[in-house]
């Protein structure tokens, strides 16, 4: 008998975990197993405000496919994926001809949402990949050394707008602000020269966070410098800056924005039932309709029936949805149960620079360094799960 074909789209946190864990559900005998992505390397999302703001080299975050996935197991092609032909079980790619698939696991991950603002692709910086980070660090750099180096310089060259105070926009705020006494030295610049504004529309930071930890957190940054505007939504992202709601605008040679996300064009692309571009998954993770087709990480929408609201996108709910996929797709190949997704939520860490984080974890609230610990052993977890003791070694960060 031919063996059927396993194709996995995106070497993200869902992707990479799927396909580590299929070889070990499956032998070489039972299926071929396709990964595509854009690069050839794997990237850490979770980590990519650090290089944004340059206080970790980007390759840090990032490691090539071949040194974590088997070879002789994975079949991998880099390229775009440019959307799933349903009816006809294919892939169409941008450069190489369509593949085709008996089981599909599509794990392409999310964009920035903008909410219908005007000017946000144009004028923000808002990708969350290695080349959209290692894009801000140097125009932030440019900033300061454009500052420094003119005759009679702007203020908003020093003008940092973040838009969004959820997870992404705190966490970068948080390694910027920490980062900027060293830039005010290497530019030899007066420190009162920077300002640094977080924009929320919504009436708090960190929606869904303890209160407690978010008022630790926002007096933390403000310390740093850092002005926040809650509950005032931006009209409008301009090339010079901002406009708010209430008419004001504030100039800036760089806005980030970072208000949260939807699931990849590639869902709509293709005809998927979605909600922002995530479709409500079956609780095998199947998208509704589909026998063959999973669905995971940011591209999906899963509830939570306690809270009776979508969990918002994670990585932790990515990997543990490639785990029950990599047992799902073994159950289908072998005319076995399938099994149902329910998320373990074991907590929520935000780093916020330096050897600062807020978390919860259980149901413990962590400050400070306990947080600052638990948040790097939460990233060298993920390495081990990947790649077991050397590239936890070798990507690892230090807890102290
Ligand atoms: P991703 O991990 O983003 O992977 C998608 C992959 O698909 C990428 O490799 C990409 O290159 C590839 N790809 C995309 N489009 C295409 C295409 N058309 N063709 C081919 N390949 C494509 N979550 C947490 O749980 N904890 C945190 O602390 C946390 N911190 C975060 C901090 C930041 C700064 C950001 C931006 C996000 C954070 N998140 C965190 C959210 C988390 O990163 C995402 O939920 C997670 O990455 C989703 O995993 P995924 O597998 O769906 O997508």
């Amino acid at each position: 008998a031919t063996k059927p074909n396993v194709l996995i789209l995106g070497a993200g946190y869902g992707g990479m975990v799927t396909a580590t864990k299929i070889t070990k559900q499956l032998g070489h005998n039972d299926a071929n197993v396709t990964l595509v992505s854009k690069h050839n390397y794997h990237y850490q999302t979770t980590w990519l405000h650090e290089p944004a703001a340059g206080t970790l080299h980007h390759d840090r975050t990032r490691m090539p496919i071949d040194n974590v996935i088997d070879r002789n197991k994975i079949n991998f092609i880099q390229d775009e994926v440019v959307k799933i032909n349903k009816e006809d079980n294919t892939v169409s790619l941008k450069e190489n001809e369509d593949v085709e698939y008996d089981y599909l696991v599509t794990a392409l991950g999310a964009v920035p949402e903008t909410f219908g603002v005007p000017g946000v692709f144009e004028h923000s910086f808002n990708k969350w990949t290695v080349n959209g980070a290692r894009e801000m660090k140097e125009h932030i750099e440019y900033m300061f050394a454009r500052y420094h180096n003119e005759e009679d310089p702007k203020d908003d060259l020093l003008t940092f707008i973040v838009a969004g105070a959820g997870f992404t926009g705190i966490e970068f705020i948080g390694e910027l602000s920490e980062r900027v006494p060293d830039l005010c030295k290497e530019y030899d610049i007066p420190k009162n020269k920077v300002k640094m504004y977080v924009i929320e529309a919504a009436p708090t930071a960190l929606p869904g966070f303890d209160p407690e930890l978010v008022e630790y957190a926002m007096n933390l940054l403000e310390n740093r410098g850092v002005e926040f505007k809650i509950n005032m939504p931006i009209s409008e992202v301009k090339e010079d800056g901002v406009v708010l709601k209430d008419g004001e605008e504030i100039k800036s040679a760089t806005v980030v924005w970072a208000t949260g996300v939807r699931g990849n064009p590639v869902i709509e692309e293709s005809g998927f039932e979605n909600m922002r571009g995530r479709v409500k998954v079956d609780p095998d993770l199947r998208a509704p309709g589909h026998d063959n087709i999973f669905i995971i990480g940011d591209c999906s929408l899963v509830i939570n029936e306690e809270a009776d609201r979508p969990y918002p996108p994670t990585a932790q709910i990515a990997m543990q949805q490639a785990e029950t996929v990599a047992k799902n797709l073994r159950a289908l190949i072998k005319g076995e149960q399938l099994s149902e997704f329910t998320p373990d939520i074991k907590g929520t860490v935000a780093s916020l620079g330096g050897k600062e984080a807020i978390g919860v974890v259980g149901n413990k609230k962590l400050f400070g360094t306990s947080a600052n610990f638990m948040k790097k052993m939460i990233d060298n977890r993920y390495l081990w799960i990947l790649g077991g003791i050397g590239l936890t070694l070798k990507k690892g960060k230090n807890p102290f």
